[in-house]
């Protein structure tokens, strides 16, 4: 399979106003016609400035548009074809992550790659023949290793990360929301833009320690010239990461410090797969360390193309950061991708709407003549984009999962629900396991609010003013195994045929494409964009040959007239190459003080964690002692025995806590029990039993030896470290009683 690396380009911001009443001096150069940039050590003047090649370099007076235009563009072209893409912004707090990704809306050349993303979709969709599509859109937040949906109802709730052998790593409960326009991308983006921003202000977060993921997928039905359904699959991850600066440099203490550690935790996790993968000897890439890098896994080494937006601050205080951006940007160029067109992608939503359209319209063809069906058809007015949102979405319906729209799609008023209600119901049930499964079965049945359906049922009814019809009605399977209405003789039920229609027109609506195929001037303009982006990738590519054969070993390879024209030449080398020497020397130096901070930086944090577990440790063992003996948690080392560690919650799984009451049978003292005799087992018994009272000090053992009252003690070694006595009826075999003793 062909693989390409990573891409990977910095942007320069302008001094900000603050580092021009400081007084900063500019410390980045940027040569974009070569992608270079460099930066100079304010505090070593004479050191050469260390120099990076990515695939584009821009500066601050270069717009987003640009970027777009030169970089971004043949990614997200690749996602309308069925790639997978990923766009992350990296980059210290203020280096201008967001204004990049979301962008200003004027002037318009500075609007994110974002925004932009959601016009080219959209252009390309609408210039695409005989092809269709279904986008959908979700956004969420990763703050403190919590991953949060900021389009869902409740922000605040934490999601889960999965894992599925053909989908990948997933959210779980992640809502989806089907967009027919950019008007409502961009709707959709200010409002989970919003939700981020009142959530910091609730809970006094700060907004440059979390990253944000949007998400576009796009599931695309391509019919070739015989007519043949070609099912692809693409997904856009635009990922705006929390600010990269070191956390002790912050002066972070306190809940804030925890914060920090844990995003530093992923963007560390990030760096170490990024590492790992560029080594290529680590068999091991440690993605499951961080849900970042869980999410991102096919980004990174996988299944996409990817590219990494690095962001710079100019100001010469800000070196030490600037600098590790751009070695992180480095490293990152070097991972390969092996990214592939995802064809045939399973339980698309996209098969499940074209399928019921087939079927709604063989109804409405058994009802009428064509004639008249494509006059019904065209006569029907279309309904506006928030309409059609407001019909699919009812407000309060939350979306349980990312299987969400199919879901509010099956609870809308579908092809069986408009049947008589009788047979809708028993249709209904039968049409879920026959298309899809026991599994989603079940999902439509639990995960379905009670009274959704009905409710949508009803408002659809309501509006479309039933008139009932005597039709045909049944389902059968033809012999391609596509469900069709048939007519049938006994009873024939009641169908809606405005129902069906205006069921049919919602359908109809959620799938998009073509609607600018004839349009010869926009499919023009989609074509020189992306031969722009091809051609300015060729110049750079020049660009970067000319310069090393400018600066290569072309020397030598000279004949000289003279003596004196060799010595001249080769000095020229030789001083060049002293000046490579001493920057890698330099470089040396500076990669080995970098380490040396992070290993204290590092340092810091484990002796702090390390005090936070001793604190838990000597609360522990001054409250479990306190814990009555009945309950599970008094046996605390039994409890971290049996506790597990749930990777996709990110939580520990512990045992509920529980009250275990014991009520012995009484047991009557008769003449057998006076023929108790003492045994060499049983002296060991009242021997451990004694130091059971000694050190457990337990009131009740005391009573039950002393009564004699026909029970014998057992002894259970318990946390503190002491034994403690429990009591067994007499009339139990002695020998059992001992052996539940060694057991306990
Ligand atoms: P980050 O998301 O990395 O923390 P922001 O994107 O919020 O940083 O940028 C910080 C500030 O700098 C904002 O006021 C933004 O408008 C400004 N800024 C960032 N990049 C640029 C740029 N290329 N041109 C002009 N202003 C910029
Ligand atoms: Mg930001």
């Amino acid at each position: 399979m062909a693989s390409e690396s990573v891409k990977v380009v910095v942007r320069c911001r302008p001094m900000n106003q603050r580092e021009r009443e400081l007084n900063c001096q500019p410390v980045v150069t940027v040569d974009s016609a070569r992608g270079q940039c460099f930066i100079q050590n304010p505090g070593a003047a004479d050191e050469p400035p260390k120099q990076f090649t990515f695939d584009g370099a821009y500066h601050m007076d270069h717009f987003t548009e640009q970027i777009y235009n030169e970089i971004a563009y043949p990614l997200v072209e690749g996602v309308t074809e069925g790639y997978n893409g990923t766009i992350f912004a990296y980059g210290q707090t203020g280096s201008g992550k967001s204004f990049t990704m979301q962008g200003l809306p004027e002037p318009s050349s500075q609007r994110g790659i974002i925004p932009r993303a959601f016009e080219h979709v959209f252009e390309s969709v609408q210039c695409a023949e005989n092809t269709k599509f279904l986008v959908r859109a979700s956004y969420l937040e990763i703050y403190n290793e919590d991953v949060h949906d900021l389009l869902g109802a409740d922000s605040k709730r934490k999601l889960e990360l999965k894992e599925h052998p053909e989908k990948g790593v997933y959210v779980k409960g992640l809502s989806m929301h089907t967009v027919h326009s950019v008007a409502q991308c961009e709707r959709i983006m200010e409002a989970g833009w919003k939700n981020r921003a009142v959530g910091y202000t609730l809970m006094n977060k700060d907004s440059s320690r979390s990253h944000s993921v949007f998400t576009i997928g796009i599931e695309i039905d391509a019919v070739d010239e015989r007519g043949k359904d070609h099912l692809r699959a693409g997904k856009l991850n635009l990922v705006d990461l929390a600010g990269s600066e070191r956390q002790s440099k912050t002066g972070a203490t306190g809940e804030r410090l925890k914060e920090a550690t844990k995003i530093n935790l992923s963007l560390s996790a990030l760096g170490n797969v990024i590492s790992a993968l560029v080594d290529g000897r680590c068999k091991h890439i440690p993605y499951r360390d961080s849900k970042l890098t869980r999410l991102l896994q096919d980004s990174l080494g996988g299944n996409t193309k990817t590219l990494m937006v690095a962001c710079l601050s100019p100001a010469d205080n800000n070196y030490d950061e600037t600098l590790s951006t751009l070695r992180y940007a480095n490293r990152a160029k070097s991972i390969r991708n092996k990214p592939r067109i995802n064809e045939d992608p399973k339980d698309t939503l996209l098969r499940e709407y074209q399928e019921e359209i087939k079927k709604l319209k063989a109804i409405l063809a058994q009802q009428m003549s064509p004639g008249n069906l494509s006059a019904l058809l065209s006569s029907q007015v279309p309904l506006n984009p928030v309409q059609i949102e407001e019909k699919l979405v009812p407000p309060p319906v939350i979306p349980a999962d990312t299987e969400a729209e199919k879901q509010l799609i099956r609870e809308h008023p579908s092809l069986t629900d408009l049947l008589s209600p009788d047979e809708g119901d028993v249709r209904s049930e039968a049409k879920t396991e026959v298309d899809q499964g026991p599994e989603v079965a079940e999902e439509v049945v639990s995960a379905a609010e009670p009274g959704v359906a009905a409710k949508a049922g009803a408002q659809v009814a309501s509006e479309a003013q039933p008139q009932p019809l005597l039709v045909m009605t049944s389902m059968r399977r033809d012999s391609v195994g596509v469900e069709v209405a048939v007519l049938t003789d006994d009873l024939p039920p009641i169908v809606n045929q405005q129902q069906v229609l205006a069921r049919l027109q919602l359908l109809e609506q959620q799938v998009v494409g073509g609607e600018q195929a004839k349009n010869k001037d926009l499919k023009e303009k989609h074509k020189r964009r992306k031969r722009y982006a091809d051609e300015r990738t060729r110049q750079l590519v020049a660009a970067l040959q000319s310069s090393d054969e400018d600066g290569g070993d072309w020397v030598l390879l000279n004949v000289y007239d003279s003596i004196q024209e060799e010595v001249r030449a080769k000095s020229k080398l030789l001083e060049k190459m002293q000046r490579k020497l001493r920057a890698a020397e330099v470089e040396i130096k500076d990669l080995q003080s970098e380490f040396e901070l992070e290993k204290i930086d590092y340092l810091a944090t484990i002796r702090r964690q390390e005090r936070d577990s001793m604190l838990l440790q000597q609360l522990l063992e001054q409250v479990q002692p306190l814990i009555r003996r009945d309950c599970n948690y008094s046996n605390l080392e039994k409890i971290r025995r049996e506790a597990c560690w749930d990777e996709d919650s990110g939580f520990w799984k512990i045992p509920e806590p529980s009250i275990v009451k014991t009520s012995l049978p009484v047991v009557p003292t008769g003449p057998q029990n006076k023929a108790f005799r003492k045994t060499p087992a049983a002296d060991n018994g009242e021997a451990g039993m004694v130091r059971a009272l000694g050190k457990g000090g337990g009131g009740g053992a005391g009573q039950g030896v002393g009564s004699g009252r026909g029970f014998i003690p057992t002894l259970h070694w318990v946390t503190t470290g002491h034994w403690a006595a429990a009591f067994i009826p007499r009339s139990l075999d002695l020998m059992s009683a001992l052996d539940s003793r060694t057991c306990g």
